[in-house]
């Protein structure tokens, strides 16, 4: 069974439709994970051009 972890708050789901609304991204060549609720915070955060390393 695989798992998906947000990588803002640590936040673990089982993959399938809990996750369906988490968001992934690349910054920095790495894989970034993030929980629906986390998601919106760094939309907005994105939207402001900031990255997530300075949250
Ligand atoms: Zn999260």
């Amino acid at each position: 069974m695989e798992t998906e972890t947000c990588d803002h708050c640590g936040r673990r789901e089982e993959s399938g439709a809990a996750t369906l609304t988490w968001t992934t991204s690349v910054e920095h060549g790495r894989r970034r994970t993030y929980c629906d609720s986390c998601s919106r915070t760094h939309l907005r955060a994105m939207e402001g051009k900031l990255d997530s390393e300075y949250w």
